[in-house]
């Protein structure tokens, strides 16, 4: 029996896990059906009884270990989730020991963004390099950067948070306490609320912006009007970070990256425009699309035994 992991994703709505060999290849995967409305004691249970029918049925021999990745803040020593809109029901619990008591194995705990980046690392756009950083746009902004081929996690935890980077001084308030915070500027939901405020319609979908943007008449000069200014406020986030890191690479996932022919040109402007070292290492400088759109934060999760030790 080869060695082999299990990474299990949390997601907003529903988690799934896989047993993945160290070459990367998926042996099996199991998706939950528990609803997350039914609450913690639910949501522990069916996590427990995925990994373990995984676990049954590969053989506890060559298992490596078992990796996390959780939609919130969390605290990496204590093994909690200490903030997360998706999960409220599981903030302040001791999650990770909870888990590993039941299973009788260790945990490593990561939040889900950064196990993210550390999938399109490992088995996605970014298996050629060691230093890269995710961002995803969905509803909100995940962020997560890997340097050295690891996950950069802060004394805490909480690093990666690049969604609330504030690219707008006085911009919209965020659920985060702040304002004009990108995600607050270039997300799903943000794309929507411009689309309101133009008035193009209460309830569309950033699909429908998309759409919308291909007409010639005035709506589709308004939907265009939309995505430059969602790819403003992204270029000036990637014009910090790679003030910041100098990394070979910025990936972009996400619902939203069909749009890309829309806001990429007024993004790398502004990239252009704001940051002196992409100027100055183009094209070795790469701004990317991501390649393993959902099943990233999979394959980070699965990865995690294998290069994160310091969980506590
Ligand atoms: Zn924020």
């Amino acid at each position: 029996m080869p060695e082999y992991s299990i990474g299990l994703d949390l997601g907003g709505t529903n988690l799934r896990a896989a047993a993945i060999d160290r070459a990367g290849d998926v042996l099996e995967k199991v998706s939950g059906s528990t609803p997350f409305s039914e609450g913690r004691d639910a949501v522990l249970a069916e996590m427990v009884q995925s990994i373990s029918a995984l676990r049954d049925r590969l053989g506890s021999a060559g298992l490596a270990g078992i990796g996390i990745g959780v939609p919130g803040f969390i605290l990496i020593r204590e093994g909690i989730i200490r903030n997360s809109n998706n999960l409220p029901f599981l903030e302040d619990f001791p999650i990770r020991d909870e888990i590993e008591r039941r299973l009788s194995t260790s945990v490593v705990l990561e939040n889900d963004a950064n196990a993210a980046a550390l999938g399109e690392k490992w088995r996605g756009a970014g298996r050629e390099v060691d230093d890269l950083v995710l961002l995803t746009l969905g509803t909100g902004i995940g962020g997560g950067i890997i340097s050295g081929g690891r996950v950069i996690r802060g004394f805490a935890g909480m690093a990666g948070e690049v969604g609330h980077l504030t690219v707008v001084p006085n911009g919209n308030p965020c659920g985060c306490g702040s304002q004009g915070c990108v995600e607050k500027h270039a997300s799903a939901t943000a794309v929507t609320a411009m689309a309101r405020l133009m008035q193009l319609g209460e309830s569309l979908s950033a699909k429908d912006i998309y759409d919308l943007a291909h007409r010639a008449d005035e709506a589709g000069h308004k939907a265009r009007q939309i995505w430059r200014v969602m790819g403003e406020a992204l270029g000036l986030t990637l014009a910090l970070l790679i003030n910041t890191f100098n990394f070979p690479l910025y990936l972009l996932g996400g619902g939203m990256l069909p749009a890309w022919e829309f806001f990429a040109p007024s993004m790398l402007r502004t990239v252009d425009a704001r940051s002196a070292t992409y100027r100055l290492t183009k094209p070795s400088t790469r701004i990317d699309v991501a390649t393993l759109g959902n099943e990233a934060g999979l394959y980070g999760a699965a990865r995690l035994p294998w290069v994160e030790t310091r969980n506590r």
